[in-house]
């Protein structure tokens, strides 16, 4: 199960040497797509996709992520081991690892400093939740695991305490790290957790952020359930729909406190199937529709 060799390993790989090309050249396509975004400035950032038990593809220390090519990918062992590249495997990659060795449901990692969700790491100010529908069904709570120095096992450990029933963590001081099946799912996460601190900072300049009904933080979190994906609510007991986090044991230091955001109402804990289907007003309905079919659209795109 376990090699250290430097070569690569042979064994428990998940992809032939041949799909190899097709991830590198991913990696590289997403790469461009954070640089574009502005998620990443100069060399920031990191990639990596895990292609088996042992093996780690990742970006390089030192290139900006718009402009690499399938030849600068390097490959990892899950202790952070260079095992092939010509370059020099990036300095973030224990926080990759940490993350895949936790949840081994992960396959993929983006981590980088997209400036609207780093503004909140900058500000210790945790993401309100119960505003945007597609945000609570793709992502709901977001937690902010504390700051350390960059590049070390103690930096990457930061992240353990929150990892269940989330896809993205905001790294306080620093920026973000989001995490999936496929890379593009992982950099989705990263995209939408952004454009969602970008609309909540314009709310916030128009003088108000409006919050769920608690009936419609339900029903939102039914869809949730029906559709297959995991909220730290669907777990914690005692925990409000939207306002005290089901991360708390996580905090050790301090709970974030929202100061910019006015906090969010407190509601009774997820109530499975209390929704009430009948009398919901019909906008309610509507908007549920709507983001089904979206869910639908991206989970066909992705496949
Ligand atoms: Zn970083």
């Amino acid at each position: 199960m376990k090699t250290t060799s430097k070569t690569a390993p042979t064994t428990n790989r998940w992809n032939s040497g041949i799909n190899d090309r097709k991830l590198k050249e991913l990696i590289c396509e997403i790469g461009r797509r954070v640089y574009g975004k502005g998620f990443a400035a100069a060399n920031d950032g990191n990639l990596s996709i895990r292609v088996g038990e042992n093996e780690v593809l990742c970006s390089p220390t030192m290139i900006c992520k718009g402009f690499m090519s399938p030849d600068d990918i390097c490959a990892v062992d899950l202790e952070g081991n260079q095992i092939a590249g010509q370059k020099k495997r990036t300095s973030e990659i224990l926080l990759h690892l940490a993350i895949m060795k936790a949840r081994p449901d992960v396959k993929a990692v983006v981590h980088c400093h997209p400036p609207h969700a780093t503004a909140f790491a900058v500000a210790g100010e945790p993401i309100p939740q119960c505003v945007l529908p597609e945000v609570e069904v793709f992502m709901g709570e977001i937690p902010i695991a504390p700051y350390e120095t960059p590049g070390t096992q103690k930096f990457a450990d930061t992240v353990l305490p929150f990892l269940k029933g989330t896809s993205c963590v905001i790294l306080r001081n620093h920026g973000t790290v989001s995490f999936g099946k496929t890379l593009e799912e992982a950099f989705w996460k990263t995209e939408i957790l952004d454009s969602y601190c970008r609309i909540l900072m314009l709310a916030q300049q128009l003088g108000r952020v409006n919050y769920f009904t608690q009936q419609q933080t339900n029903e939102l979190l039914d869809l949730k359930k029906r559709l297959g994906f995991d909220d730290p609510r669907f777990h914690v007991e005692n925990c409000d729909l939207c306002s005290n986090s089901a991360f708390r044991d996580g905090y050790k230091e301090e709970l974030p406190n929202p100061k910019a955001f006015e906090p969010a109402p407190a509601y009774p804990g997820y109530l499975e199937n209390k929704s009430a289907p009948s009398g919901t007003a019909g906008d309610i309905e509507g908007l549920v529709k709507a983001i089904t079919d979206q869910v639908m659209q991206a989970m066909a795109a992705k496949s």
